[in-house]
């Protein structure tokens, strides 16, 4: 039988598509929200933040990943930032023209509605991280800073440093904790998820693997959640965290959910493997050292006394007595 491909995208002209149909969607009383179980499977920036949301919102959440801590996931790897259509800079950026670029970026393959709401939401997820205290790099003012990132032609990405998806993370992992605190969420770290429970046609629970028992344990809910990330781990060589190993998108797709684009796949260059004395795509300049300069500290010890007692300034430091230790190889 022929795969039914049905996106689910509302109808409607492009721009108005999601924003109709949240204002038309059934509602769900609060009264009623306590008695729905929702499970996410993965507490990367994808589930930590749906979970966080979900929990807030009034419903029962069960949150699970691999790792002993949900902070440990593989988007704390993010380096570059994360783009919105605030317009800061006044290059005139606009929410059109986040769309038409990250259209663009992705190939011409990305689902242009579901991108379109990307970018009208891209503002109120900057607000949001910063209210969860996400410490976004800004200008001497105070003002939240903006670099052109990616080839883009305007300045629309906000970072922190170079390790926006760590900061990010901790932002998602502390709206996370208050609604453990709160009783709302409940987490289950190191559990695996190894098989989906549908009925109906309807994805209702999930069969886990408790890491530190090794015990097989059944969860069940009215509704699932998969944001369990990339499958870097397929490939002989990867970068990617070892829970970054495609397990649960297998058990979906052996379920009959559909697995598309497998060429979006981002390669780092140290994973080319080697194969001849000429080749030099094999080292990716650090973005934290593209943009925010060196880290280093004295070779010798003697140095290290001097700029203590305050008898040295760093400028007096030779070039040659620099341990850039994070570049040593
Ligand atoms: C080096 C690097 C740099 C990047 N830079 C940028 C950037 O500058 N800007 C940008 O926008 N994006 C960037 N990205 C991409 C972005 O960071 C990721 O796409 C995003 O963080 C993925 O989030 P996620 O929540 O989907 O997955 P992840 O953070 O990978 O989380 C997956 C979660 O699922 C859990 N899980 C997986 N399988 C199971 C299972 N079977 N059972 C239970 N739990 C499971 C894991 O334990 C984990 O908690 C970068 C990525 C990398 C690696």
């Amino acid at each position: 039988m022929a795969f039914k491909l049905d996106s689910k995208i509302p109808a409607g002209e492009l721009a108005q598509k999601w924003s109709n149909h949240k204002a038309a969607i059934k509602v769900v009383s609060p009264a009623n929200k306590r008695k729905l179980d929702i499970i996410v499977v993965g507490t990367g920036l994808g589930g930590a933040s749906a979970a966080a949301s979900l929990g807030e919102l009034g419903y029962n959440v069960k949150v699970f990943c691999i790792q002993d801590s949900p902070r440990r996931a593989h988007s704390i790897a993010a380096q570059g930032g994360i783009n919105a259509a605030k317009n800061y800079r006044n290059d005139n950026d606009s929410i059109y023209r986040l769309f038409y670029d990250t259209i663009k970026g992705g190939d011409y393959r990305a689902r242009e509605a579901n991108v379109y709401r990307m970018a009208e939401v891209s503002n109120c997820i900057i607000d949001q991280c910063v209210g969860q205290g996400v410490p976004f790099a800004r200008e001497y003012g105070g003002m939240l800073d903006n670099r052109s990132f990616g080839g883009a032609q305007v300045s629309r990405t906000f970072y922190a440093r170079g390790q926006t998806g760590q900061q990010l993370l901790l932002g998602a992992y502390a709206a996370l904790n208050k609604e453990i605190a709160a009783g709302s969420v409940k987490s289950y770290p190191r559990h695996e998820m190894l098989d989906i429970v549908i009925e109906d046609g309807e994805a209702r629970g999930i069969i886990a693997r408790n890491l530190v028992t090794g015990e097989l344990e059944r969860f069940g809910a009215h509704a699932v959640v998969i944001a369990s990330g990339g499958y870097g781990n397929v490939f002989f060589l990867s970068t990617n965290a070892m829970a970054s190993n495609g397990s649960a998108a297998f058990q979906c797709y052996r379920k009959g959910a559909g697995f598309a684009n497998p060429c979006f796949t981002q390669i780092h260059p140290t994973c080319i493997p080697v194969h001849g004395d000429q080749q030099s795509k094999l080292t990716l300049m650090s973005e934290s050292l593209r943009n925010d300069g060196r880290i280093w500290v004295p070779k010798k010890i003697e140095d290290v006394k001097a700029l203590r007692s305050g008898a040295k300034k760093p400028s007096d430091i030779a070039e040659e007595d620099r341990d850039y230790y994070l570049e040593r190889r």
